[in-house]
């Protein structure tokens, strides 16, 4: 079994628990997976990234707007700084991490998805990751 840390189009964010990948994926596209705040069934595999730096980052992010359209903004800023500055890579996310806090590959941002056990996992062994914000255009 495998724990997927999920987001909805309204950035609920969520878990739930997979036989495997394969499973995860042809639930998906039959719509089965429903995000339980608001019954959407337009839901993503959080995007993960190491939490980089200092703890100011941690605010900015945490600090919501209420008005909608600057939370978009806010959340399409930090996008765009992580895939500018960030290397997609996959699934093989938590790997990369790993490699890159124990200093066996270059040091660099990266982004991509992880199960929730490797989150955990990552985070005891002192890699703090966050989520990355689920953008209006990501949903086609
Ligand atoms: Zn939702």
């Amino acid at each position: 079994m495998i724990r997927f840390n999920l987001l909805c189009n309204l950035n609920h964010e969520f878990d739930g628990w997979f036989r495997d990948n394969e499973t995860f994926d042809s639930q998906l596209s039959a719509s089965e997976i429903q995000c339980p705040m608001c019954g959407s069934t337009n839901v993503h595999k959080a995007l993960m990234t190491p939490l980089l730096g200092k703890k100011s980052n941690q605010k900015t992010l945490q600090k919501k707007p209420d008005n909608q359209k600057a939370l978009v903004k806010a959340m399409r800023e930090i996008r765009r700084k992580v895939e500018e500055n960030a290397d997609y890579v996959g699934d093989k996310f938590a790997e990369e991490a790993r490699r890159i806090h124990y200093k066996e590959s270059e040091d660099r941002g990266i982004y991509g998805e992880t199960s929730l056990e490797e989150a955990k996992s990552l985070s005891e062994e002192g890699i703090e990751i966050q989520p990355l914000p689920l953008l209006p255009e990501d949903q086609n």
